[in-house]
């Protein structure tokens, strides 16, 4: 088989990038190891698929940091309006949540699926399915890719082959490998956007699956206080859920020199005084009651029982005998549960990978690799990453279609 690009991996990426250049003349073949294309895109934002986030371009990438400055120009050729635009052009409504997450209104990612592999078909884009790439290799300005039973000869190659996580969805890293062999640099590949796990004793297979609705965690990083709020849920060994999910981004770094400490604010409605206030008007309504149970209405009554525990060092104290000393140190735990954080979960249970194709050697205005003419690199393979909220998918749609573009272009 022959083309003049061919893009290996039919995730988001790859599909944006082969639809950028659809109806360009250019033929164009996408390469996935899966019979269907887009087995981790069906999987996103728990089947219904967050597609992107409504920010405006310096928004999103603020967002992004640290890797703002690389993602700059494919934003703002591709930005979150323009994916928008793109979906409903196609009769996909959107519906937007109030904390900007962006989804299609059936709420299915098998219908986000549809419109981009139906573009791109309509586009001649020639789909090559259950085909594994192994090898890729140029000599004399063409690239030769191998699978067990194919080889397929192209002008340019658009790597598009996704991160490291979840790999029953064909994301298994591979691209790292054909980037290394061309002399790239793979930053360490790691888990981000992933539940986090901690020491601290009094959580140890205590609480698991419970869960809070609205917390505010706190850490520093470089002597800079960064806080984070949403739910959160208590696992097996540590903390999960969406906010912990962005606090996980915020450490997977520091996590290699070292633990980190964080703080929770469990009900972070109330200020000190006001919370001092709340207990004591609880205890004199209710002066002979476990001293856990007068906050059943506030938190989770297996939480309660533990941080009460913790604050009087005394099983089932009854309210009233809560001295100023104890009830000063409930009120910190309250505001300022502190956790000790080792490492994370695995990166196979991760939303996103951190780490990849270091981005110093990728021109951040084409796609195209500094070190391999005609050599390009699209989505999650890349060392880039953003928080949860429609963020990643929106980095996928935006660096395949700048590398579809800049690979068409030289036809
Ligand atoms: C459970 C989950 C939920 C998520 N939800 C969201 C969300 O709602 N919003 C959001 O923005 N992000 C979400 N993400 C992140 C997002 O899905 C990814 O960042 C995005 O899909 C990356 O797209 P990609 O095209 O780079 O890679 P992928 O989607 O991983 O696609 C890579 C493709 O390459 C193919 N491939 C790999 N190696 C080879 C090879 N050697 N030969 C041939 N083909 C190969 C694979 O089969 C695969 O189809 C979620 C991730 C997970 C795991």
């Amino acid at each position: 088989m022959n083309a003049n690009v061919c893009i290996v991996g039919g995730g988001a990426a790859g599909l944006m990038a082969a639809i950028s250049s659809a109806q360009s003349g250019t033929k164009m073949i996408v390469v996935d190891s899966n019979s269907n294309p887009g087995r981790k895109l069906l999987k996103t934002g728990g089947g219904r698929c967050n597609i992107t986030h409504s920010h405006s371009v310096d928004e999103f990438l603020n967002a992004c940091r640290p890797y703002s400055r690389f993602l700059r120009h494919c934003i703002y050729e591709f930005s979150p309006e323009a994916v928008c635009d793109f979906f409903r052009d196609k009769d996909i409504d959107l519906i937007t949540e109030a904390n900007g997450s962006v989804f299609p209104v059936t709420n299915r990612a098998s219908d986000v699926l549809r419109v981009l592999v139906d573009t791109a078909r309509r586009g001649d884009v020639e789909f090559v399915q259950n085909c594994t790439i192994d090898t890729i290799e140029k000599k004399d300005d063409i690239f030769s890719l191998r699978s067990k039973s194919k080889e397929i000869t192209c002008e340019r190659v658009i790597i598009a082959t996704g991160g490291k996580s979840l790999s029953l969805t064909g994301s298994r890293g591979d691209g790292y490998k054909f980037a290394s062999f061309f002399g790239h640099t793979i930053n360490t590949p790691r888990a981000c956007l992933v539940g986090l796990i901690a020491s601290d004793n009094w959580l140890q297979g205590k609480l698991g699956g419970v869960s809070l609705r609205d917390v505010e965690i706190s850490l520093k990083l470089s002597n800079k206080k960064h806080s984070l709020r949403g739910p959160m849920v208590f696992t097996s060994n540590g903390i999960g859920g969406p906010v912990v999910l962005n606090v996980s981004r915020e450490i997977v770094d520091e996590l290699i020199s070292g633990d980190v400490e964080l703080s929770i604010d469990i009900l972070p409605d109330f200020n000190e005084n006001l919370l001092r206030q709340e207990i004591i008007n609880r205890i004199n309504s209710n002066p002979k009651r476990e001293l856990a149970s007068i906050f059943t209405d506030l938190l989770p009554r297996s939480l309660a029982i533990i941080i009460c525990q913790m604050a009087t060092q005394k099983r089932n104290l009854i309210a009233n005998q809560l001295d100023k000393s104890s009830r000063t140190k409930l009120i910190s735990l309250l505001k300022k549960l502190p956790i000790t954080i080792i490492k994370t979960r695995g990166i196979e249970e991760a939303t996103v990978t951190r780490g990849g194709v270091s981005i110093e050697e990728i021109d951040s205005k084409t796609m195209q690799s500094k070190i391999v003419d005609s050599l390009f690199f699209a989505g999650e393979v890349i060392d880039v990453d953003g928080p949860c909220g429609g963020y990643n998918l929106q980095i996928a749609f935006s660096t395949g279609m700048l590398a579809g573009r800049s690979a068409t272009k030289r036809n």
